[in-house]
């Protein structure tokens, strides 16, 4: 049993974190601003012995006890990310510190999600984790991209300087239960739209690819990495089968039996056009390969989005 600090428990990936902490038996203490995340994410662990929950903001210092510290908190989707960007900033730098602050304090080893958005709009495919990327430092997208590579600086100089324990994990895009419906990622958006009847909005001319990982197997990935000894990372955890957003569309349309058609829509600026993990190191550092198909996930997601329509529709969802 350790003494878990899991930061932006409350969100997508967090909660499903959280969970597993929870039923292997740990402590742990959830920090949230609630921002992006929600109580309903983390309802049926409020009340356990073993579940504590702060409401709290990292750019502010913390002070708690931990072992192991998983930092999660910083909005993920672009529509949350540069609806305050500079907020988005502090959390990836004085966030950062703050946790790293206290990683040292508590002689704690501490993973920070990292992510893919690293590597920018790739010249490389797929993405090595030697990559160094492609990031317009000064457009859109740079408060997030820039935040998480200084993220990763700090924590790399805190091991230098401090001997911080660290783990860093590059998550490439991730679905699955409790994405927030409303957050503007494609995964979400394209669910409810279907769901709703309404149109399926493509960006663009709807060619660019992304990787779509099923929350459960980011969340054994991101523990592996946590859980040995032997290597930091950074690590790519993502799955390698690509997508282009076009496909994705028919995919959703097709396992919602929806009668929505695709609209497309301009694309945002300095939107990666490929993405895809090469998830070599994974395999081998961690044993680690993703298990379960774009299909099956999607009907395990599909299915929660319409018990939250259902609940809605039912005025029962806080
Ligand atoms: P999310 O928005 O659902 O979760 C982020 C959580 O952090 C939310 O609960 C939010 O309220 C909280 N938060 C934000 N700023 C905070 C602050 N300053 N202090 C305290 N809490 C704060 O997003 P997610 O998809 O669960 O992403 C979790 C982490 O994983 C993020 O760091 C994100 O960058 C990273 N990541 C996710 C993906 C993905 O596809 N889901 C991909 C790459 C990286
Ligand atoms: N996208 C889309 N329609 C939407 C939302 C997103 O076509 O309604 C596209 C978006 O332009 C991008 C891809 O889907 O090319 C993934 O977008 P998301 O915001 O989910 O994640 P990210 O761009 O950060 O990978």
């Amino acid at each position: 049993m350790a003494a878990v600090l899991v930061t932006g428990g409350a969100g997508f990936l967090g909660s499903h974190l959280c969970d597993r902490l929870i039923a292997r038996g740990d402590d742990v203490i959830c920090v949230d601003n609630f921002f992006t995340g929600k109580k309903s994410n983390i309802r049926h662990l409020l009340g356990h012995p073993r579940f504590e929950l702060i409401r709290h903001d990292i750019v502010y210092p913390l002070y708690v006890e931990a072992e192991r510290i998983f930092n999660l908190a910083c909005p993920a989707s672009p529509q949350a990310y540069q609806f305050n960007p500079i907020k988005t900033i502090k959390t990836s730098t004085t966030g950062m510190i703050n946790m790293m602050g206290l990683a040292r304090r508590c002689n704690a080893r501490i993973l920070h999600a990292s992510t893919s958005e690293v590597y920018g709009d790739p010249e490389i495919h797929p993405q090595h984790e030697d990559y160094w990327g492609h990031v317009n430092p000064i457009g859109p997208r740079s408060c997030y991209d820039e935040g998480k590579r200084i993220a990763e600086s700090l924590m790399m100089n805190y091991r230098q300087a401090h001997g911080t324990e660290i783990r860093i994990i590059r998550i490439f895009n991730t679905y699955g239960p409790r994405m927030a419906p409303d957050d503007g990622r494609v995964v979400s958006n394209f669910i409810m739209q279907a769901l709703r009847g309404e149109d399926l909005t493509v960006y663009g001319d709807g060619l660019q690819t992304r990787s779509f990982c099923y929350v459960d197997d980011l969340i054994e990935g991101m523990l592996r990495l946590m859980d040995q000894d032997e290597q930091i990372g950074p690590v790519n955890i993502g799955n390698p089968v690509e997508y282009t957003m076009l496909e994705l569309a028919e995919s959703v349309i097709r396992a919602t039996g929806s009668t929505s058609r695709i609209a497309f829509r301009p694309l945002p600026m300095d939107d990666p056009r490929k993405r895809c993990p090469d998830i070599s190191r994974a395999r081998q550092w961690l044993n680690w390969a993703p298990q379960c198909s774009l299909a099956a996930g999607l009907e395990r997601t599909i299915a929660w989005y319409r018990e939250v329509l259902r609940q809605t529709e039912s005025g029962s969802q806080s």
